[in-house]
Order: C-alpha cells, then sequence, then structure tokens
C-alpha cells in the first residue's frame, strides 16, 4: 500500500460524480451552482455510458476569461467594472451564449450557465458549443450613456478571445438589442479593416435594423410555448384553458404572458423584484407590460391585489413558469407550490433540494435546458441569415422555430423511456448523446 491510497479517505468509485470532483480537485459546495449543474450532468453521463475522458472534458470550461476594465462615469469619476466570458465546449460548434449585467455575477454563476448552453443547443441542435458572460454592474442604476460606456469597454476588453466564427454572444438578463448594436459596432471597430464586413455577426439578438432576425425579442417565450403545446395535453392540461403564474415579467416572462394568454390561458399571478400581484379573474398581459415598462415592475399594477411571496406560491394554478433568476425554487418554494406543471423558463431556477420536494409532492418539471432553448435557437437563425446575406419572414421564423422545440421535446420524452428517469435528467441525456459521438468520431487530439 502507498502513501496515497492511505491518505486517500474513501476515494468514490468512479462511475459517481463524486470521482470526477476529486480528481479535478474540484471541492464540492452544495450551495455551489455550478457544482450542482455539473453534478446532475456527470449523472446524465453516466447513464448514457459516457467515458471517464469525456465526463472530465464536460466537467470543466476550455475557458475561463476575467477582465478588469474601468469606465467613465456621468459625474466625472471612473469605476472599475469585472467581466467575464466563460467558453464551456465547442465540439458541436463556437461557443454561443448571452452576455449578462447583474450586481450578483459570479465566475462560478456564469460557468454553470455556460455548461447549461452547451446541453441547450445540443438538444436542441443547433450547431453551436456552450459559452457565457458577465459583468458585474447594476444596470438599473446606470445612465444609458454609462451603459453605453461598459459594453463597449467590456466588448474591448473580450474583442481577441471572441469572433463570428469562435464565440459568439448575445442578450441575456440585464442586456438587451440596444446593448447589442453597441457590442457590434464596437467589435466591428476593433477589427482589422479588411475583415470588417461580416462582423457584426459577432453578436446575436441584434435589432432588426442592424441584422436582427424578426421574431427574436419574443423567441423565448415562443419557444417556451411551443414546448408546452407538444408536452401538456399528454399532462392533461388544455393550454387554451389553463390558469398560470409567472416569476419575473422581463423579457420571457412578458412574452410568455402575453402569448399564453393570447391562446386563451388566464394569467393569475406574477412575483418579481417590486411584489406579488394575483387577480383570479385573469391579468391582462399587455396592460401589465405597459404598467412594468413605465414604473421597473410589476408592484403597484392596480387591476390585481398585491399579496405576499408565499401567498404567490401557493396559488393554485396548473402552470408556473419561474422565468426570472437561478435558485429562486428551493425546497421552502417546493413545499409551497401548488401546481400541476412547473416549465423552467429561467436557467436554473429550481435546486437539486427544491426539485427533489417538487418530484416528491408530484408536480411535473419541464426542465430548462428543453423550455428556455427558443432564445438561442432564433439566435442561430439570425447568424445564418448574417452568413449567406438574407433575411427570413416572421412566418418561416415560427415554422422554423417550432420544428427545433417540438423535435427537442421529443428527445426529451423518448430519452425519458430510454434510460427510465426524469425530464431533467433526460433532456441532459439527450444532450450528451450527441457530444459522445462527436468525441467518438474525432478523438482527443494529439
Ligand atoms: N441568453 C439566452 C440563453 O440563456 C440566449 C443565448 C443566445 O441567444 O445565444 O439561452
Amino acid at each position: 500500500m502507498n502513501d496515497s491510497t492511505t491518505t486517500a479517505p474513501h476515494p468514490s468509485p468512479p462511475h459517481l460524480p463524486s470521482a470526477v470532483f476529486e480528481e479535478l480537485e474540484i471541492v464540492r459546495d452544495p450551495a455551489n451552482l455550478f457544482h450542482q449543474t455539473i453534478e446532475q450532468i456527470l449523472i446524465a453521463a453516466e447513464l448514457i455510458g459516457m467515458r471517464h475522458h469525456q465526463k472530465i472534458i464536460i466537467a470543466q470550461p476550455k475557458n475561463e476569461i476575467m477582465v478588469h476594465f474601468p469606465v467613465l462615469m456621468d459625474d466625472g469619476h471612473h469605476a472599475l467594472f469585472k467581466g467575464y466570458r466563460v467558453q464551456h465546449n465547442n465540439a458541436l460548434g463556437p461557443y454561443k451564449g448571452g452576455i449578462r449585467f447583474h450586481p450578483h455575477v459570479s465566475l462560478d454563476d456564469v460557468k454553470s450557465l455556460a455548461v447549461l448552453m452547451t446541453m441547450k443547443c445540443s438538444l436542441v441542435k443547433v450547431p453551436f458549443g456552450g459559452g457565457k458572460g458577465g459583468v458585474k454592474c447594476n444596470p438599473r442604476e446606470l445612465s444609458s450613456e454609462e451603459l453605453k460606456r461598459v459594453t463597449r469597454r467590456f466588448c474591448t476588453a473580450i474583442s481577441n478571445q471572441i469572433g463570428p466564427d469562435y464565440d459568439i454572444p448575445a442578450p441575456d438578463v440585464g442586456t438587451n438589442a440596444q446593448i447589442m448594436a453597441w457590442f457590434a459596432d464596437t467589435y466591428q471597430l476593433m477589427s482589422p479593416e479588411h475583415s470588417r464586413q461580416d462582423t457584426h455577426r459577432v453578436v446575436t439578438g441584434k435589432p432588426v435594423e442592424m441584422g436582427g432576425s424578426v421574431g427574436r425579442d419574443k423567441a423565448t417565450g415562443q419557444g417556451l410555448v411551443d414546448v408546452l403545446q407538444e408536452m401538456l395535453p399528454e399532462l392533461g392540461i388544455d393550454i387554451h384553458k389553463c390558469k398560470f403564474t409567472l416569476i419575473g415579467f422581463g423579457n420571457v416572462g412578458g412574452w410568455t404572458g402575453r402569448l399564453l394568454t393570447e391562446l386563451g390561458a388566464t394569467l393569475v399571478g406574477v412575483l418579481d423584484h417590486t411584489g406579488a400581484i394575483h387577480n383570479d379573474r385573469g391579468i391582462d398581459a399587455e396592460a401589465l407590460t405597459e404598467h412594468v415598462a413605465q414604473t421597473g415592475g410589476v408592484g403597484g399594477y392596480d387591476e390585481a391585489e398585491s399579496i405576499s411571496t408565499d401567498d404567490f406560491y401557493g396559488l393554485h394554478v396548473d402552470l408556473l413558469v419561474p422565468a426570472a433568476l437561478e435558485q429562486m425554487i428551493t425546497p421552502k418554494e417546493a413545499g409551497l407550490i401548488n401546481a400541476k406543471v412547473v416549465a423552467e423558463g429561467a436557467n436554473a431556477p429550481t435546486t437539486p433540494e427544491g426539485d427533489a420536494v417538487l418530484m416528491q409532492r408530484g408536480v411535473e418539471i419541464l426542465p430548462a435546458i428543453l423550455c428556455n432553448a427558443g432564445g438561442v435557437t432564433v439566435s442561430y437563425f439570425e447568424w445564418v441569415q448574417n452568413k449567406s446575406s438574407t433575411t427570413w419572414s416572421a412566418e418561416k421564423v415560427d415554422e422554423e422555430l417550432n420544428r427545433h422545440m417540438v423535435l427537442a421535446a421529443r428527445r426529451v420524452k423518448v430519452a425519458r423511456v430510454k434510460y427510465e428517469c426524469d425530464s431533467r435528467t433526460a433532456s441532459y441525456c439527450a444532450a450528451l448523446e450527441q457530444i459522445k459521438k462527436v468525441y467518438e468520431l474525432r478523438g482527443v487530439f494529439p
């Protein structure tokens, strides 16, 4: 017996996620979103028979870029900002994923969101890998000019690490088409003169006038509705008559609310950072959009009553769509939820412990990498349109999006039966199958 075997207390059996954590010297922290995500993905990797070297490749991002950059503020002083771009995996194509502006952006969270992008792109079969970026800032506290300067300086700081065929950012929490316009313009100015022609393809989610795709703005909400249309009937829910609630009323929540109510569903409650509102007769999603545009949140909307967060979670509905930030549904919220189905519009809105409580209580969870993949799918359409100098009609975008989402939903259903697991694990299994195949075909260089 040598020293290392006597000192290593109990090495984990090689098939367990903990064995990969030990090998990579990751000290598992149950509250860490990246560790949680990797653990769930490694369980799926084991189910589909991924080889050990493939597991250790996907358990860490390829590149983690961290930058600090000064920005001139309106009052004349310079503030230093911290930004990240994490490139998780590019086995299936260029790194792809949004850029988030939020005060709580951290490296591990960005790493986790980058892994989820790898999974999402593979599941909907768009030829991209996964990446994510972020700047630690509060966009609500920045003026438009400050926001523009933060965007331009961040783009400059990472411009050598991204590219239209290498790593393609997009909007995420706290960013939008205007920010993508500034980003594309800055990148173009940073590019050598001979290669400036096609460079606005470096970001998607641009304004339509600047090469954006019609339908990109509503794409995540539309993709979620497409998934629901495929999944709800077999759960005994009629989408045209269902009652639903939303967490978050930003891009994803707002569009989901409007699109579902257009189909006849009733929005009975919304929770966001400004409060929770309830109206059992139905909330007009269009009017609420106006209110949010004017006031910044759903709080104070006078066509509904204000309720407590706990009462919001307890509302009796067919469907709850979390469409805000990560890790909002912990065991506490999961214990209160009174919905038949939770369809995850946000990335990773449910903690593993929250997940377990929902499952125990028989709530069906439709996983994030399926439900919110519509955004990146239409981003791919935008990139294709830019690359081929064409524009698609709204009908074509809707039709192609629907096809991608329905096929992805069916892949999850097939994987659920094949691997006898829950939908979240099945979504990872279906995504990993393709990545595994590519690593088998190409091997690992040299
Ligand atoms: N930020 C979105 C997401 O999390 C979209 C990413 C993209 O379009 O590249 O899926």
